[in-house]
């Protein structure tokens, strides 16, 4: 009987409560290894199924340090520009600029709620590709937002631990209804 060819499958989500979203990521070693191959496919699929535009490796239950960003208009992020899923491994922030920029964040382990994140406008990153080769490149607004939001899982910290304050939290379903309205578009302002 032929093989049954392995196909990426959505993995299930660790929500926050679990260990694992607090903890420390270890660096990724054999990038080419079947191991980590596989869990960067199956990471695609699942970001596309919930409707993310970036997923974690801690967020699936594995404490490595890698993350795919998948920036596309989705139903939560209706303002997000397309591109090509990029799977990014054992990141490091290399150059970070001044300005910060304070946007409206969500994240798939901590569901039903969105806050207000100050974030650096743009960052430099120097990490690993899917297929080994070292990149270091810069990427500004939503995309540069994702990737400090996605960094940060790796070091086992959430967006709620960068609110200036919990008066910054609200509830997904108000976000929905106020950002239909344009009220939040205006909210979101540069601070120094
Ligand atoms: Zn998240």
């Amino acid at each position: 009987m032929a093989k049954k060819p392995t196909s990426a499958k959505a993995l299930e989500l660790c929500l926050l409560g679990n260990p694992i979203i607090r903890k420390e990521a270890i660096e990724v070693e054999s990038i080419k290894s079947k191991e980590i191959q596989t869990l960067l496919k199956d990471l695609i699929v699942t970001v596309k199924k919930v409707n993310g535009v970036g997923i974690a490796a801690p967020q699936v239950g594995r404490s490595v340090r890698l993350f795919i960003v998948a920036s596309s208009p989705t139903i939560r992020y209706p303002q997000a520009p397309k591109m090509t899923p990029l799977a990014v491994i054992n990141p490091k922030i290399i150059f970070a600029s001044q300005t910060i920029v304070k946007g409206w964040e969500g994240c798939l382990s901590i569901p039903g709620i969105r806050g207000l994140v100050p974030r650096h406008e743009s960052v430099t990153i120097d990490y690993t590709d899917k297929t080994g080769k070292k990149v270091i490149k810069t990427f500004t607004g939503f995309v540069a937002k994702i990737f400090q939001h996605e960094l940060d899982h790796l070091d086992g910290k959430v967006f709620l631990d960068r609110l200036d304050t919990v008066k910054d939290i609200i509830t997904e379903k108000e976000y929905i209804k106020q950002m239909k309205t344009n009220i939040l578009l205006t909210k979101g302002k540069e601070i120094k």
